[in-house]
C-alpha cells in the first residue's frame, strides 16, 4: 500500500488528490491557525455567563471520557476557572478502563458528573450488526453506530437548559474534522449536502432492504438524521452559546495534553495499549476495525496525518503509533460482537472470507 509523502493517507483515501510529487491535497493546502487565546476565550464567554440562572453552575461540559474532553474538563476548571458540570452519554458500551478515568478525573477536579444512560445503541446494534454482513460494505458501516448520536447530540443541551445554564463547551477539534471519509462515503457526489446524503442512504437501503427493516431501528434512524436540526431549534430557542475551544483558541497539543491527563488526572488505558489515543465505545472501535480491515485507513490515520502536519509529530514516530493502533486484537472484536448477541466467529468468518485479515506492518510504507 502506498502512502502520501508527507502524511499517513494512503493514496485510495477517499477523494484524495496526489500530485507529482506524491504529496495529497491535504498536505498542500494546510495552512497553521492563528489562534484567538486564552484571554480572548475569557472575553468571549462574558456575556453567555451573564445570562446564567443557575447558582451552581456556570457552564456545561460534553464530557466523553476521551482524551480531549477529559482535558478540556481539567482546561475549564483550571485555567478559565469556572464551575462546570460534567454530562456524560452512557450508550452502555463503554469500556470499564474508561469509566475509572470518567470517575477519578471528575473526582480530581472536583467537578459534579452527571451519566446519563441510554439503551438506544444497544437495542440498536444487534439488529445492524446482522442486517450489514448480509452485504458488508464500507458504505453503510455508518448504520452500526446508530442510537449514539442522540445521546452525544442532544443530552448536554437538554441538562444546560433544565439547569438555567447558558454556557456549553464541546471538544471538537480541527485534527478529527478530516475523519469526514465515514460519511462522505455513503454519500452520493460527496460534496453535495443533505440530498447526497439521503440518496446515498436510499441506495444502501436499496441494495440491502434488512437495514431498515425493523420499527425501532428505523425510527432511530430517522431521529439521527434529523437531530441536527432538532439540536439547532433548541440552541436558538434557549440562546445556548457552544463553543468548541479547540477551533479558535487554544491550540490542540497533543504533549501538553497528555502531560495533564497522565500527571494530574492519573489516567489508565486499557491493557496492551501504548498510547492515549482513540480508545471510547465499543461500537466505534469495532466500526474503525472495520473500516481498517475494508479500506486499509481509518480514524487513526487521519488523526496522525493532522499531526504530522501540524508540525507535532515526525512520521517516522506517527508510524510506531498507527503500528500500536490500527492492529486491534481480533479477541476483543470478538468480545464486542459477542456481547450484542451475535456469534463472533460466524460474522468474521463471514467477513474475512470477503476481505482477508489486513495487519500493518511499518515496512509497508515508503
Ligand atoms: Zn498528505
Amino acid at each position: 500500500m502506498k502512502y502520501c509523502k508527507k502524511c499517513l493517507l494512503p493514496i485510495d483515501y477517499l477523494n484524495i488528490e496526489i500530485n507529482e510529487d506524491g504529496v495529497c491535497q491535504h498536505c498542500q493546502q494546510y495552512k497553521d491557525v492563528e489562534y484567538l487565546g486564552v484571554e480572548q476565550l475569557k472575553l468571549d464567554i462574558q456575556e453567555a455567563l451573564k445570562k446564567n440562572k443557575s447558582e451552581k453552575y456556570d457552564c456545561v461540559v460534553g464530557f466523553s471520557g476521551g482524551r480531549d474532553s477529559t482535558y478540556l474538563l481539567w482546561f475549564v476548571v483550571k485555567v478559565l476557572h469556572l464551575r462546570p458540570l460534567a454530562v456524560f452519554s452512557d450508550d452502555l458500551f463503554i469500556p470499564d478502563v474508561m469509566l475509572e478515568n470518567i470517575r477519578t478525573t471528575t473526582e480530581t477536579l472536583g467537578v459534579e458528573l452527571r451519566a446519563i444512560k441510554h439503551d438506544n445503541l444497544k437495542k440498536c446494534f444487534p439488529h445492524h450488526l446482522n442486517a450489514w454482513i448480509k452485504r458488508p460494505v464500507p458504505e453503510s458501516l455508518m448504520f452500526l453506530n446508530v442510537g449514539e448520536r442522540i445521546g452525544y447530540e442532544t443530552l448536554v443541551e437538554q441538562e444546560a437548559v433544565k439547569e438555567g445554564v447558558h454556557l456549553i463547551f464541546g471538544g471538537r477539534t480541527p485534527i478529527q474534522s478530516g475523519a469526514q471519509y465515514k460519511t462522505d462515503i455513503m454519500k452520493i457526489g460527496h460534496k453535495g449536502g443533505r440530498l447526497s446524503w439521503i440518496m446515498g442512504y436510499a441506495k444502501q437501503v436499496l441494495l440491502n432492504p434488512s437495514l431498515a427493516m425493523n420499527i425501532f431501528c428505523l425510527k432511530t434512524q430517522y431521529k439521527e438524521f434529523m437531530v441536527k436540526s432538532w439540536k439547532k431549534k433548541l440552541v436558538k430557542k434557549h440562546d445556548l452559546t457552544i463553543i468548541h475551544p479547540y477551533y479558535k483558541y487554544i491550540k490542540w497539543v497533543e504533549k501538553d495534553i497528555e502531560n495533564v491527563l497522565f500527571n494530574e488526572l492519573h489516567w489508565a488505558i486499557p491493557k496492551g495499549a501504548k498510547n492515549s489515543g482513540r480508545f471510547g465505545c465499543e461500537v466505534d472501535t469495532l466500526r474503525q476495525y472495520l473500516f481498517y480491515q475494508i479500506l486499509g485507513y481509518n480514524d487513526t490515520n487521519v488523526d496522525l496525518s493532522g499531526l504530522i502536519r501540524n508540525g507535532q509529530q515526525t512520521r517516522a514516530v506517527a508510524i510506531d503509533k498507527l503500528e500500536q493502533t490500527v492492529n486491534i486484537p481480533e479477541e476483543y472484536i470478538k468480545y464486542i460482537i459477542n456481547k450484542a448477541g451475535v456469534d463472533a466467529d460466524k460474522f468474521l468468518e463471514k467477513f474475512h472470507k470477503k476481505y482477508p485479515l489486513r495487519q500493518f506492518v511499518k515496512d509497508q510504507i515508503e
